[in-house]
């Protein structure tokens, strides 16, 4: 007979108590839990890790050698496991030329019906990409923008050579790059470059490359050397092969990014541009809406293409279910949010045949409007049923309403959870005394009290992607809430019109803090400041010593706990260092104590059982904050890149609680959250503004929706559709506005 459940024994992972499971296979099953109760320990590091690591077992041994290493996972068994998928929130990588066309591969299927339908045709599908020499844009090659460096900005004229006037990074005095200029020759390097000559400028900026002459550590270097404008070029900007964040927001002050003026921003030479099917080129079809796009291509009346049609509307179609209809096939992927990337990845999955997998999804529901989640349901119950076994982590009420199996883990966060709470139906979850079922049960209210609107920050109108004409009335002093259904023009209202507008306005994201491995909650919020001095001031020895970044630091090591081992045919491999058994001290420092504990002790304990134990008032004051955010089961040294992405946003939220006459944006706070913290999160977001500051989140929780004094709600749908402001005011008044689909949803709790 077939095993029908995946079984664990005694798992132990992270804070889990020796938990033993069984989990219906075919089946979906809803992992619920407060916010660091061990719901992903299970699901990520318990299953997925197994998974991997068996996978990879079937492998031959010189194979593995270039796969990732999959460690065991802390358990005593884990039977009758599948091959897993995670689908998770990781957004797409990738750069100007990856879109939602070429990531979905729609994009070579309609270059293929290009290549047979469209007149005049010209050759072969390639001829049609944008990736392609045949079918870009000589200009731009394709990226439909182009960069130039700003002179004003890159050079500092009242400066010489010597004195830095070079502002690009890298190419300060004694650098690498600053001496192919210095030791050209060709420069006075005390001469002021608003001194140069026409022609010596000229040289400086945009001379062809030649070999210099470069001195190194008293050896001679062949250099080359090109005009700065033209090297900047080559290294920055033609491929743009470094689209990450931090290093395009580096370079933007140096550069002008236009439209590329030769084909308008379409990517595509003239000759591709020219060839039409039902009068459009495939420039045309790609950034069409979905929805829009579908209705065009049913119209084509050609036979011969009907199964190629067919094929691509399908695909169209599965994004336009997971509600993302809105979007074109031009939409760049690193664009995508979070919740986005993980819909289009979710859609690959689906058109795939394949079956007897196991799905494992993060918080799915990030992103989507309650009007839309009965999408992500479809769409998880149509995994299910061609014979799949489903896993979520999800807060969402309406997604936990349609497991086949709830796993509730707690009872509370960190060393107060790790344990299963219940484990059944969703009816008999219900009468479970669990947190989880204490508030599915809860009947909503809805804030009585609003804070009331007095004075406005409001920016300019805008008409940038969807926004039909509108500006964002933000009021000072109180909570907004910016709602909508997704892709209704909330981020783009908010992040790239009022943010941008309003630079000094504080965006509070999700996305990683200096996720390191050195950082840690103490030395992030400057706990560790202060615990060095107690321990310093007891002991009578230097502060220093007390920090494995400083002279504390285990020699070995150098203080980061592991040691990286490099051979050279193999990958790199991490291994606990020996000398310090991975806690990161000398051993000297080790004597030390304070209250008989160690520092190594100290950051083992949890920021609720330091509370109690310092007296000093900041360390108090601080650790209270992180308290009241919700991250009580973080230990002190628990380092900084093993923290989700909710639990990053609190910390950084943790850091700003104690300042005022701010601007707050928050996108999402409620992401990774059970519904119980929520309320937790209400409460911070309010103390905020009682300190006199001004907090706007973009939120889809209803609850969240309900507590704020002023709520803007964008809409009527997504994508074209949408971009109008329906509603401003307080929550109450939302009720009569009958464009809303979000007053649908708060409708049944303000009668
Ligand atoms: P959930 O998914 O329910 O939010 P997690 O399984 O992520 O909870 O976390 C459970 C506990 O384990 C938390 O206290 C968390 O801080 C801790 N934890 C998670 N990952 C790590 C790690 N890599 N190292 C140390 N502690 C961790
Ligand atoms: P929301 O935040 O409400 O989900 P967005 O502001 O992200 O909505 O999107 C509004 C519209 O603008 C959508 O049609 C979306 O496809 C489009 N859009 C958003 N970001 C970009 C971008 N970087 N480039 C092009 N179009 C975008
Ligand atoms: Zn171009
Ligand atoms: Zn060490």
């Amino acid at each position: 007979m077939q095993q029908t459940y995946i079984e664990i024994v005694n798992a132990r992972e992270n804070n889990l108590k020796n938990v033993s499971l069984q989990i219906p296979k075919n089946k979906i099953t809803v992992f619920t839990g407060v916010s660091g109760s061990g719901k992903s320990s299970i699901v990520f590091d318990t299953i997925a890790q197994e998974a991997g690591r068996q996978l990879n077992e079937t492998y031959s041994s010189f194979v593995r050698t270039f796969l990732p290493r999959y460690r065991r996972p802390e358990a005593d068994a884990i039977h009758n496991l599948s091959t897993a998928i995670v689908v998770d929130q990781k957004r797409f990588g990738g750069n100007a030329r990856s879109t939602l066309g070429t990531a979905t591969d729609i994009n070579s299927l309609l270059r293929l019906l290009f290549s047979r339908f469209a007149t005049p045709s010209i050759g072969y599908g390639n001829a049609y990409s944008f990736n392609d020499p045949s079918g870009m844009c000589p200009q731009c090659e394709g990226i439909g923008r182009t960069i130039t460096l700003n002179i004003a900005t890159t050079l500092d004229m009242e400066k010489s050579l010597n004195e830095g006037a070079i502002l690009l990074p890298g190419f300060g005095p004694g650098t690498w790059q600053w001496k192919a200029y210095a030791e050209s020759g060709f420069f006075d390097n005390d001469k002021k470059l608003k001194d140069y000559t026409k022609e010596e400028l000229h040289q400086l900026m945009y001379a062809d490359s030649q070999k210099v002459m470069v001195s190194y550590q008293n050896t001679e270097i062949n250099a080359t050397y090109e005009g700065i404008a033209v090297k900047f070029m080559r290294q920055n900007v033609k491929t743009e092969k470094d689209t990450t964040k931090a290093a395009a927001s580096k370079l933007e002050q140096f550069t002008t990014t236009c439209t590329c003026p030769t084909c308008d921003g379409t990517r595509y030479n003239p000759t591709v541009l020219s060839s039409k099917l039902l009068g459009y080129s495939i420039y045309d079809m790609t950034a069409m809406q979905l929805d829009d796009l579908i209705a065009t291509l049913k119209k084509l009346e050609e036979p011969m293409a009907q199964q190629l049609i067919e094929g691509i509307i399908e695909r169209l179609q599965s994004l336009c279910d997971i509600g993302l209809g809105y979007m074109t096939l031009t939409r760049e992927t690193p664009t995508l949010s979070g919740g986005e990337s993980q819909r289009v990845k979710m859609v690959k999955y689906l058109s795939s045949n394949l079956t007897g997998l196991l799905y494992i999804f993060d918080e799915p529901s990030t992103g989507l409007h309650p009007h839309d989640v009965y999408r992500l349901n479809d769409l998880l119950v149509k995994l299910r049923d061609k014979g799949n076994t489903v896993l979520v982590v999800e807060h969402d009420s309406d997604v936990i309403r349609i497991a086949d199996h709830v796993i509730d883990v707690g009872p509370a966060a960190g060393a107060g959870g790790g344990q299963i709470m219940f484990s059944g139906s969703y009816e008999e979850l219900l009468t479970s005394d669990t947190l989880t079922a204490k508030y599915l049960k809860n009947q909503a209210t809805i804030k009585v009290n609003p804070r009331p609107a007095t004075t406005f920050l409001e920016s300019e109108k805008s008409t940038l992607h969807n926004l039909k004409n509108v500006s964002l009335r933000v009021p000072l002093g109180i909570l907004t809430a910016v709602t909508g259904v997704a892709g209704s023009g909330k981020s783009t209202l908010v992040n790239e019109v009022f943010a941008k507008q309003f630079p000094d306005a504080i965006r509070i994201d999700q996305s990683a803090v200096q996720a390191n491995s050195r950082s840690n909650p103490s030395t992030y919020t400057g706990i560790m400041n202060a615990i060095r001095k107690v321990f310093s001031d007891v002991n009578g020895v230097e502060a220093g010593l007390f920090s494995y970044n400083s002279t504390g630091g285990c020699e070995t090591c150098g203080g980061t706990g592991t040691i990286e081992l490099n051979l050279s045919f193999m990958d790199k491999a991490e291994v606990v260092c020996a000398t310090c058994q991975g806690n990161r001290y000398k051993q000297e420092v080790l004597q030390y104590t304070y209250k008989e504990k160690n520092i190594v002790d100290v950051m083992e304990m949890t920021i609720a059982e330091a509370v109690t134990f310092f007296e000093a008032k900041d360390i108090q004051r601080k650790l209270t904050t992180l308290n009241t955010v919700g991250l009580s089961y973080l230990t002190l040294g628990q380092p900084l890149n093993t923290l989700s992405g909710g639990e990053c946003q609190r910390l950084k939220l943790a850091k700003e609680m104690t300042t005022k006459g701010n601007i707050y944006i928050l996108d999402e706070p409620t992401t990774g959250l059970h519904m119980s913290d929520v309320a937790t999160i209400l409460q911070m977001l309010n103390k905020l503004v009682e300190k006199g500051n001004t907090v706007l989140v973009i939120e889809h929780n209803l609850d969240v929706i309900r507590h704020s004094d002023w709520l803007i709600d964008i809409g009527p749908t997504g994508g074209i559709g949408g971009g109008e402001i329906l509603y401003e005011g307080p929550p109450t008044g939302i009720a009569s506005c009958e464009r809303s689909i979000t007053a649908q949803y708060l409708q049944s709790d303000i009668e």
